[in-house]
């Protein structure tokens, strides 16, 4: 489902990321997404939502926009006592889509990504892949792939 302002795209810095949002009892029920899109012309698009009458609630969305709005929209959320943070990844490999070209490893930021001596191949290591999703981005064949999961990082930084 995707929430729509209107607005004239700028030549101006943009903002794309998805996010969590964690709601309290106290704040759950107010309409904050409403005013987000009407106050501050951004979009967003709900990719997970988890909810329970009374207590805390979790939304995910893709949060986009005008960089300057959406980081206003965020103090906004922050201000109505939601806690904002960037939403968790997990990262796997479709194995029998990578070619072994190696883009992906100089992107690597903790060499989840090495190349076996022998046979030249990509070994993907899953257990070290902090899930930043760079390898997604330069992947030519899309053999890396990005799922956003219930949570949000561990520095939340977004
Ligand atoms: S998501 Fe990040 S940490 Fe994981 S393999 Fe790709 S580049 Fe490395
Ligand atoms: S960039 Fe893609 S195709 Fe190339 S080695 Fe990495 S995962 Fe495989």
């Amino acid at each position: 489902m995707t929430q729509h302002a209107d607005s004239t795209e700028k030549d101006v810095r943009q903002y794309r990321k998805i996010i969590q949002l964690t709601f309290t009892p106290e704040n759950s029920n107010k309409p904050v997404m409403c005013h987000v899109v009407r106050r501050y012309d951004v979009t967003y698009n709900i990719v997970a939502a988890q909810t329970t009458a009374g207590k805390e609630g979790y939304l995910t969305v893709e949060l986009w926009g005008e960089d300057a709005k959406c980081r206003a929209a965020l103090d906004y959320l922050r201000e109505q006592g939601i806690i904002v943070a960037a939403a968790k990844q997990h990262v796997s490999r479709l194995d029998d889509t990578c070619m072994h070209c190696g883009m992906c490893l100089a992107l690597c930021p903790v060499d989840a990504l090495t190349i076996e001596g022998g046979s030249r191949l990509v070994i993907f290591n899953e257990e070290e892949c902090t899930a930043c999703g760079m390898c997604t981005r330069i992947c030519p064949v899309g053999a890396m792939q990005a799922d956003t999961v219930m949570g949000r990082t561990a520095s939340g930084v977004v």
